[in-house]
């Protein structure tokens, strides 16, 4: 009986978000890690390259992909052109321009990716990947490599901490070394100002005001957290929210999205 009642109960929420979206203009901030085929992914950061171009494909049909900054745009101006889709990748993986990049070009989608830049060129792997075997590990981009991803004029880098701490864990000193020191790393390689951040982890217990507030200090136009939630005229602009998106198939896909919106 309380499992019918529960089922009643969700249906009839997804009928009032249904109802709800079309008549408040939604938008969608997919986050990605790296596009990689690995037999072994403990934190499911990988999706494989097929299942990549498959969930665009998708995307491309029923949405209008736009650069993470033109959402901003329309945010700022008060509105939001619905079923709006922003591609964003997180970390700064070497896969991101071997791999993601030839699709993203092959399908004209555009993506931001906000890069660790403690570890640019580094040869070091990513800490969280300590206990992925080897083979299965993704490297961090060197320093030619950013480079060369970000002449694609598909491309918007944006910084992600130098050293990808849970900022709320540190005292404020240490944040702003953080987050304006990996501006000014990315900033020396590319040589043009950085205007994008997102928070490591990005949780609501990641980060706090302190935090939104540094970012605004830093120089930054817009910050995105890992909140599972849709973009509103309403989202705050620095800590916008996004959708996780794993080693998912097209059928998978469209079902979790479907579920999310
Ligand atoms: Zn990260």
């Amino acid at each position: 009986m309380l499992g019918f009642i529960k089922r009643i109960i969700k249906i009839q929420k997804n009928i009032l978000n249904r109802t709800r979206n079309r008549l408040i203009p939604t938008a969608y901030i997919l986050l990605y890690h790296r596009i990689a085929d690995v037999k072994d992914d403990p934190l499911q950061l990988s999706v494989n390259p097929e299942n990549f171009k498959n969930q665009l494909l998708y995307l491309k049909q029923k949405y209008n992909i736009v650069p993470l900054v033109q959402l901003v745009m329309w945010l700022r101006k008060g509105g939001l052109k619905d079923n709006s889709v922003a591609v964003t990748f997180d970390d700064g993986y070497a896969d991101n321009l071997h791999n993601a990049l030839p699709i993203l070009k092959e399908l004209n989608v555009p993506a931001t990716i906000f890069i660790t830049s403690g570890y640019i060129s580094s040869n070091k792997h990513f800490y969280w990947d300590g206990n992925t075997r080897p083979e299965d590990r993704g490297r961090p981009l060197t320093h030619d490599e950013l480079i060369e991803l970000a002449k694609c004029n598909l491309i918007e880098i944006g910084a992600h901490t130098i050293s990808h701490p849970r900022l709320s864990a540190l005292p404020l000193p240490k944040q702003e070394e953080e987050i304006n020191g990996s501006k000014k790393q990315i900033e020396k390689v590319l040589n043009y100002p950085q205007i994008s951040l997102a928070y490591p982890f990005g949780d609501k217990e990641s980060f706090d005001k302190n935090a939104i507030e540094i970012v605004k200090k830093s120089g930054f136009n817009y910050a995105c957290s890992n909140i599972h939630e849709r973009v509103t005229k309403n989202s705050n602009l620095y800590a916008l929210p996004r959708f996780v998106v794993r080693n998912w198939n097209e059928e998978r896909f469209k079902k979790e999205f479907n579920n999310f919106i």
